[in-house]
């Protein structure tokens, strides 16, 4: 007689990923036609096929643990191709929204970060921060003017530190959770060892080059990641410099690091708005992006088109404008590195370390 298994349905976890973009989960009647369809998927572990029933039964500590939700790169091949318009890759994608969510810390603010109506509170939080930092900060005006003159730097600058502190530890504790799932799941051997491969393949961007259809969102993709990590490094490099007194900003245009600043700044923008018009031409993927989606794609592309704008106007000397514009560039900047464990941005780092486990595997 064949072993019995004792299914027990979290239904909770099925009608969060209804809800976050896989409304269309229970259509799905086990054909296979998408795991054929998918050209990422490996042929000892196929998805997403496995993952649409697992899903269906509410199996939601195996669903999150396995590393082949992250390995979807989200093309919509299988959504297309399924013949019950069961839309897998929107599951897929709903799969990584919850497993964010699931291995967050503190889990409420992955809650709270996931949930539509709270986005006026998130936004506030920061707004209430700079606010107060501009009324306390110094009143000393000096011509030009500049944004330190209502933005002390000797008070941005340890905050965004104690953020930065904080966003690190948060990540930590899900990275953990993360592993620990994984190798409940099976993963075996050192993860280290599998990083910088996966690292490797995920700035070039070799797997969404398989996807061959994907050469808008590939190109977008790629510019976004390069330009943001340049700008990622520009700001800690200007930052411990001016902590140390080696650098003094604002920087001269003709300054190095500000070049380089700027470059970034703009192969991030145009990356963003490659993805932004990607999604908004195409019903079909118009259709499929969730809030989550669009979240921080948005913010993103704010805080590059604020930071542009708001130095064109100090340029300018446009002063309520070049302040007013600053400060919702900070708030922003707030917002996407605070938040940073409980949005897409966490898919950099869940998606390095399923990626590592599976080399393992091979
Ligand atoms: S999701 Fe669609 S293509 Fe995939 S197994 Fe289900 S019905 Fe078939
Ligand atoms: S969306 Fe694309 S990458 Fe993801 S499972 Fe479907 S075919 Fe594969």
């Amino acid at each position: 007689m064949a072993d019995s298994m004792l299914i027990q349905p979290d239904v909770g976890f099925i009608k969060g990923v209804m809800c976050s973009g896989g409304e269309d989960l229970k259509k799905c009647y086990q054909c296979a036609t998408c795991s054929v369809t998918c050209t990422l998927a490996p042929d000892d572990a196929p998805f997403p096929r496995q993952q649409m029933i697992r899903t269906q039964w509410g199996l939601k500590d195996q669903v999150l643990s396995d590393p082949a939700i992250w390995l979807c790169h989200n093309c919509g091949d299988c959504s297309t191709r399924c013949p019950r318009g069961a839309r897998p890759g929107d599951v897929m994608g709903a799969l990584r929204s919850q497993a964010i969510q699931h291995f967050a810390a503190p889990s409420f603010l992955g809650r709270l970060v996931a949930t539509p109506k709270a986005l006026p509170f998130l936004f506030l939080v920061p707004a209430a921060v700079f606010g107060g930092l501009a009324l306390w900060g110094p009143k000393e005006i000096t011509e030009p003017r500049e944004f330190a003159n209502v933005f002390p730097l000797h008070l941005l600058e340890p905050l965004f530190f104690a953020i930065a502190g904080l966003v690190m530890l948060a990540f930590g504790i899900g990275v953990v959770r993360f592993v620990k799932a994984l190798r409940s799941a099976g993963a075996r051997g050192s993860l280290v060892a599998g990083l910088v491969p996966s690292l490797v393949e995920i700035m070039t961007h070799k797997r969404f080059k398989d996807c061959g259809k994907e050469r808008v969102r590939f190109w977008g993709h790629l510019l976004t990641l390069w330009g943001f990590a340049g700008l990622a490094l520009m700001g800690t490099v200007v930052g411990i410099g001016t902590m140390v007194g080696m650098m003094h900003t604002p920087l001269a245009l003709s300054n190095p690091w500000k070049i380089f600043a700027n470059a970034c700044a703009l192969v991030v923008f145009i990356g963003g708005l490659i993805l932004l018009a990607d999604r908004v031409a195409d019903p079909e993927k118009r259709k499929a992006s969730t809030y989550f989606d669009w979240f921080f794609l948005l913010v993103l592309v704010s805080i590059v088109g604020t930071g542009i704008a708001a130095e064109l106007l100090r340029l300018a000397q446009s002063v309520t404008a070049m302040y007013t514009i600053y400060f919702i560039h900070l708030v922003l900047i707030f917002a996407l590195f605070l938040y940073a464990p409980y949005t897409k941005f966490a898919h950099l780092v869940y998606r390095t370390l399923a990626m590592a486990a599976t080399r393992q595997r091979t």
